[in-house]
């Protein structure tokens, strides 16, 4: 707890609150907001709000008073958490996490980049060069990662459209000698459609912008984001930040990285090809459908290393194998070349940039590492991951994202309450047991076998036949009808078509969803015709051919079908969770304060429902539910001792615990405290609040 400032800036921790109500809760996150207190802790939690302005805190003085030093030394802030992570890891090697969720535009990328900086700025104080250069690696990484992940959206002008994980690997020394990224959930879909207002990925903007002509023209592109169906949409948004100087600052940092000539050059011939391929249109002559841009077509078989038979071949026909085991060639029909078009168009971009990411892992994996000579290999993660999404209409990307959630509110209760217990155990406290809501029956909801709501989508994609996204419906609702968390409905029409809409709705543990199902299964089965997987595997670029290994298999070999993208998510998820589980954990909690990116308005409607459904009340209950307050003997006669006349200034009692108990006594609340081995534990705050008032009026 922060006991540097009085309470003129609100409470510092929200355990300090008389009585845990939303109402308090609120007056006090709004009041260190507008005092620019934007960090504030629940016992070890962090929660922090977007100031939407620069912060002068992030400096070397903030990095030197927080560095080694308790939680509760410094008033709540990033480096508060980090350094708590960093110390757990280093002086008790524990591998350690920091969570970091909150919505779109909370703040959560630049709290990690902080975080980031923090560690690396404490760490390797004798400059050795290989950590340096791993530092720097890693530093670097945000670069590339942020130009081909993220866009600008109508929440946030630099909003993440993928999850992410990060290792950072340490020595007994306590200095980074690698890492890992994992990425979740990339949002492709954006590669060949953008909402108005908002930007296909920056990287696609930053070449169109920042490419030189000479590089352009090898491209056979024009330095026009106009001239493209897939970022004309977006070509007038402004950024507020300059695309062509983030182009040079991203080939730079791809050098840094490690990556060669040639594989930059195919990167930018991967997002060329894209481009080009969303301006390919087909025409249907009454009989077949025709590629008229023969000059596309050559373009695009020279940046892919193809040949433009095969490139046109794939766009317009798909391979069939028929229930006698022949193979046949089926022509599309336009609608289905589009769609082929599209969805080779946003695997491209995938493919491309799950290949970055494990390229990048190459470069920073930790190697020869020995631990019988170098001690045990510790790991601090770090994960920046979408929160909750509740918006008007939600569908098949927010069901997965929601669902990540429930997955991560999970397991930090299972953590948090693990914990607390065995803190107890180690103070030799008795444990209360503590009520909370447990929330497994939702993420059995959806992720159970069999019965879950992803079991039930897989099986219709699986299904031959007509399955429509309403039959699936159905299914859904006679399996899950008295589910007391799911309910499905079929809405009266409210407008002109007078169809009916479809949707269903889970109770999740932040609040209610309502998801139309509307696109569900085709979002779930992602089809990408075989065709395109065997033109790209055929390349002559190495670079290319190595993202689509899965294009080496014949159109009888792939029977089998591969797996869902719902499946695929929650096998991620789950393996991450698994990752996070043995870890200990620390949370950041980032609050957005208002739609308007502004430093002044706090939207109190906007932040309460935050602070619902991040969970933050049942959060600070469970921490007051056991002990709200600890504290080593030492410390606490330090602060409180001037409140005593048997403890000041000195005490002469045998033993600091002594001392305290004569402290606690003299203030009646012996009732509200536990004696562990090291630290006093209170229960409930206003006994603490009552010595900080007393402590104030003497000082
Ligand atoms: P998220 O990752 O949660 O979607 P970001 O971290 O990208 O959100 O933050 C969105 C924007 O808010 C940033 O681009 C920046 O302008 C502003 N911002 C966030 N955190 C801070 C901070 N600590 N100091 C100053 N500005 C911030
Ligand atoms: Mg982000």
């Amino acid at each position: 707890m922060a006991e540097l400032e009085g309470f003129e800036y609100g409470k510092s921790d929200f355990v300090l609150l008389d009585e845990v109500t939303m109402e308090q809760f609120m007056d006090n996150l709004k009041l260190r907001f507008e005092k620019g207190r934007i960090y504030t802790f629940i016992g070890e939690v962090v929660v922090s709000v977007n100031p939407y302005k620069q912060m002068d805190i992030y400096g070397k003085e903030e990095i030197d008073a927080y560095r080694g030093r308790e939680l509760y030394e410094n008033p709540p802030h990033l480096f508060a958490v980090a350094d708590a992570a960093y110390k757990a890891m280093k002086r008790r090697a524990k591998d350690t996490c920091i969570v970091i969720s909150g919505e779109s535009g909370a703040g959560k990328t630049e709290a990690s980049k902080y975080i980031m900086q923090y560690i690396a700025a404490i760490t390797n104080p004798s400059q050795r060069e290989e950590v340096e250069s791993v530092k720097n690696v890693l530093l670097k990484s945000n670069c590339v990662l942020e130009a081909f992940g993220n866009a600008k959206t109508n929440r946030n002008d630099n909003s993440s459209r993928f999850g992410k994980y990060m290792d950072i690997n340490f020595n007994f020394n306590g200095d980074p000698t690698g890492g890992h990224i994992n990425n979740y959930l990339l949002e492709k879909s954006r590669v060949v459609q953008q909402q108005g207002g908002e930007r296909n990925f920056h990287s696609f903007y930053q070449l169109l912008r920042g490419g030189t002509p000479d590089m352009l023209s090898r491209l056979h592109l024009k330095n026009e984001p106009e001239a493209y169906v897939y970022t004309r949409e977006g070509a007038s948004v402004v950024t507020g930040s300059n695309d062509g100087s983030c182009h040079k600052a991203v080939l730079s940092a791809l050098k840094v990285i490690g990556f060669t000539q040639e594989e930059i050059t195919s990167i930018y011939k991967v997002i060329s090809t894209i481009l080009l391929l969303g301006n390919l249109e087909f025409e249907y002559d009454g009989e077949t459908v025709q590629l008229p841009a023969a000059d596309s077509v050559r373009h695009i078989a020279e940046l892919t290393s193809t040949d433009p038979e095969s490139v046109s071949k794939a766009l317009l026909f798909r391979t069939v194998a028929t229930g006698g085991g022949e193979v046949i060639e089926k022509g599309h029909s336009q609608q289905e070349a589009c769609f082929g078009r599209d969805a080779f168009s946003k695997a491209l971009y995938e493919r491309l940039f799950g290949w970055i990411v494990s390229r990048i892992n190459g470069v920073i994996e930790v190697k020869d590492y020995n631990p019988a000579l170098h001690g045990k290999n510790t790991v601090i993660g770090v994960l920046d991951i979408y929160g909750f999404e509740i918006f008007e209409n939600n569908s098949f990307e927010q069901f997965c994202i929601n669902y990540c959630n429930e997955k991560l509110q999970q397991l930090f209760i299972e953590l948090i309450l693990r914990q607390e217990q065995e803190e107890y155990h180690r103070e030799g406290i008795t444990w209360q047991h503590i009520d909370y809501f447990n929330n497994q029956i939702i993420v059995d909801l959806v992720e159970q076998n069999h019965k879950g709501i992803i079991s039930i989508l897989d099986e219709a994609c699986l299904t031959v036949g007509n399955v429509t996204d309403t039959i699936c419906l159905e299914s859904m609702n006679n399996k899950l009808g008295q589910h007391p968390h799911f309910t499905s409905r079929k809405l009266c029409p409210t407008d002109k078509t007078m169809e009916f809409h479809r949707d269903f709705r889970i109770r999740h543990y932040a609040g209610d969803v309502t998801y139309s199902v509307e696109g569900f299964l085709d979002k779930n089965k992602d089809p990408l015709f075989q065709d395109f997987k065997r033109l790209m595997y055929n390349s002559s670029d190495p670079v290319l051919k190595d993202m689509w290994p899965d294009g080496q298999l014949s159109i009888t070999e792939v029977t089998k079908r591969p797996l869902t993208a719902a499946t695929l998510f929650k096998n991620s998820i789950i393996a991450l969770v698994g990752k996070l589980a043995c870890k200990e954990p620390y949370y950041v909690r980032c609050i957005k304060p208002n739609e308007m990116k502004s430093p002044v308005l706090f939207d109190e409607a906007r932040c309460q429902h935050q602070v619902a459904y991040l969970g933050l009340l049942e959060n600070v209950r469970v921490r007051r539910a056991g002990f709200a307050y600890r504290q080593p003997y030492a410390r606490f006669l330090q602060r409180y001792k001037m409140t005593c006349e048997y403890t000041w200034p000195n005490h002469l009692m045998a033993t600091d615990r002594e001392a305290v108990e004569a402290i606690v006594t003299q203030h009646g609340f012996e009732e509200d405290v536990a004696y562990g081995h090291t630290k006093l534990f209170v229960r409930t705050p206003r006994s603490l609040y009552t010595l900080e008032q007393e402590r104030a009026a003497l000082i």
